[in-house]
């Protein structure tokens, strides 16, 4: 327990307990506002005058992080989210900046804010992989100006943990989109150069959360060929196409089969000039590869089709899968249930999450952690007691 919630609750007072353990009044109060932790003679001497109550634990944890938004501060997110419903585009960057925050304050104003985003089950989700200079982005401008035409609103978001080896991020050249990027019913966040696949993750869902209440009706998210982000991002989307190039014949690209399984509609991609017999021979190759291949999607058989994302060819085709494949799953109920799934697995991945930077944040680095390395590395404690050490101090702490 902590020390200012022992002694109030046994009417001690900070001069009374500061002659118990033979400190000055000044450094008990240091210790029970947070400012100063004890050092280890005085840790014991708490411990024992507290008979146990007060432990090292209570001290060394960042009771910060349970601090809850001021009444202002609710009504400054309150506005924002106001802000974003009404379509203000630089509200909409400014919730996705504190979406993509991992600053604790931040994120308890997310959290907020999402909290009282409304829901939209009217958006179509559409998740897009490939590997690098397939034409993800060509294929999505091609496909999203084709959607500005049937008066929807599209954004594009990405999830792309690699990009931090670059410095860089897939969509931080906007220039790679230039004729979406400039339309006022498309909105193109590059991917968030920060954190682990589990961090990009969480905020790319969010930011899914964001766009929608601004009103944006078609989310594509771009994720290049590499297996985990697949999955997160499969697992985020209402329908995953990938895209593949024409091979003339060469079989299977070297593309995972995984990735293979978890598409909903492959588009071979640059069907057009010197390239269209080969990508015809390709969409031959896949439609059989697919019919060895079972659907991870009750009630629909894998599609392949062809385009020219380039020449704008095929795209309306395109689309059309598309639609039919919400339709089909709308009208059997699949997609509502994806989204639900989609919701309590979300929900895990946060668990895991918060858990994950808690430990980061407050225990890796404090001084009992680094107290049970010294003695597992002076041999006087085995790996598996010392996390068991280390888990017992985090469950009891974490809240
Ligand atoms: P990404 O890395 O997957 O996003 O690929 P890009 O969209 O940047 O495209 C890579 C290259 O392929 C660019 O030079 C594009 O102009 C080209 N490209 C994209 N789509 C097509 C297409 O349909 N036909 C042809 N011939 N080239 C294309």
């Amino acid at each position: 327990m902590l020390l200012k919630e022992y002694l109030r609750f046994n009417k001690i007072s900070s001069k009374q307990f500061s002659r118990m353990i033979k400190v000055s009044e000044i450094s008990v109060s240091r210790y029970i506002n947070g400012k100063r932790i004890p050092n280890k003679k005085i840790l014991k001497a708490i411990f024992k005058e507290t008979k146990g109550f007060v432990s090292a634990n209570d001290f060394l944890i960042d009771k910060t992080r349970n601090f809850e938004l001021s009444n202002d501060e609710k009504d400054e997110i309150r506005k924002l989210a106001k802000e974003i419903k009404l379509g203000s585009i630089k509200s909409l960057a400014k919730a996705i900046t504190l979406v993509e925050s991992t600053h604790s304050f931040d994120q308890k104003r997310s959290d907020f804010m999402i909290s009282i985003l409304p829901k939209k089950n009217k958006s179509i989700r559409i998740g897009i992989s490939g590997v690098p200079g397939v034409g993800k982005s060509t294929f999505i401008e091609a496909l999203g100006l084709y959607l500005l035409e049937k008066n929807f609103k599209v954004a594009v978001l990405a999830v792309d943990p690699s990009s931090q080896k670059t410095g860089g991020s897939i969509l931080g050249d906007k220039t790679r989109m230039e004729r979406l990027s400039i339309k006022k019913e498309a909105y193109i966040r590059p991917s968030p150069s920060q954190g682990h696949l589990g961090g990009v993750t969480k905020s790319t869902r969010e930011t899914i959360n964001c766009v929608e209440a601004a009103g944006f009706d078609v989310v594509f998210v771009e994720t290049m060929g590499v297996g985990q982000a697949e999955t997160a991002v499969h697992n985020m989307v209402d329908i995953f196409l990938v895209l593949l190039l024409p091979s003339g014949g060469d079989d299977l690209q070297g593309i995972k089969k995984g990735i293979i399984e978890l598409s909903d509609l492959i588009v071979v991609n640059k069907a057009d000039n010197n390239l269209l017999t080969a990508a015809k021979v390709t969409v031959n190759d896949y439609k059989n590869a697919l019919s060895i291949i079972s659907s991870t999607r009750e009630g629909w058989t894998q599609k392949v089709e062809m385009c020219s994302s380039l020449n704008q060819e095929g795209i309306s085709n395109i689309w059309k899968n598309i639609s039919s494949f919400i339709k089909s799953r709308k009208k059997k109920k699949y997609f509502i249930k994806n989204r639900i799934d989609q919701n309590k697995s979300w929900m895990w991945d946060l668990v895991h999450l918060k858990i994950r930077n808690f430990i980061e944040q407050n225990i890796k680095d404090n001084e009992i952690s680094r107290e049970i390395e010294k003695k597992l590395f002076k041999n006087k404690l085995n790996s598996i007691t010392a996390a068991n050490q280390i888990l017992d101090i985090y469950l009891k702490n974490f809240k």
